[in-house]
């Protein structure tokens, strides 16, 4: 079993490789992205109040994400935990080892999706024109205005994780542009050296 941080720019494709994981390899996935997304269309004061932060492409307070994973710590994960979007500030990638260690565990590897991000910028507006061509309705943060501040908020709040990461010898970098299967089975390898 290995606990896992999957790092990197929104688009990078996160999710879809922690969903493989999930099938593949019985682990459980943490996605704050998503529990909030969920806090958002339960109508409560808080999601109210997510919900603007997130349309703006800014990040929600550490407290909120940190209770919010702190909760789900204490499940049963035969794999272990993928940490999908998680931490995001160095606040966060503390409390995170701390969470970890009062449950008796420890994270195992910071997995990089290495992207190249004018090529990233490129994918989310055709997928945009894509889904609006079709009708179909694009996720509020995902148009290409709210993509660019979200990718700022990478650059100035999580990118300096990286080199956090680097520093403690945990990180691993993975070719996030290649083709899906191919970065699954980057994947693959980093954790069965975990
Ligand atoms: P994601 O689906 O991971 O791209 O997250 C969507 C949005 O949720 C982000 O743009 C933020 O507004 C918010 N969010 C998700 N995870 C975090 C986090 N760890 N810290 C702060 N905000 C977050």
């Amino acid at each position: 079993m290995a606990n896992i941080i999957l790092l990197g720019p929104p688009g990078a494709g996160k999710g879809t490789q922690a969903k493989r994981l999930v099938e593949e390899r019985a682990m459980v996935q943490l996605s704050t992205g998503d529990m909030l997304r969920e806090a958002k269309t339960s109508g409560t004061e808080m999601g109210k109040r997510v919900a603007e932060v997130m349309d703006k492409g800014q990040l929600v307070t550490d407290d909120i994400v940190i209770g919010l994973i702190a909760e789900k710590l204490s499940q049963p994960s035969a794999g272990g935990f993928i940490f999908d979007g998680f931490p995001r500030t160095l606040p966060q990638a503390d409390a995170l080892a701390d969470l970890l260690a009062s449950h008796g565990q420890s994270l195992d590897a910071v997995i990089e999706l290495v992207v190249d991000d004018a090529a990233l910028m490129g994918r989310i507006v055709r997928r945009a024109e894509e889904m609006q061509a079709k009708g179909q309705p694009v996720r509020r943060d995902d148009t290409p205005e709210v993509f660019e501040l979200r990718l700022r908020e990478f650059y100035k709040n999580t990118a300096p994780l990286i080199g956090y990461y680097w520093a403690k010898k945990d990180l691993r970098q993975v070719d996030g542009m290649a083709e899906m299967d191919v970065v699954a089975a980057a994947i693959a390898k980093v954790l069965d050296k975990a």
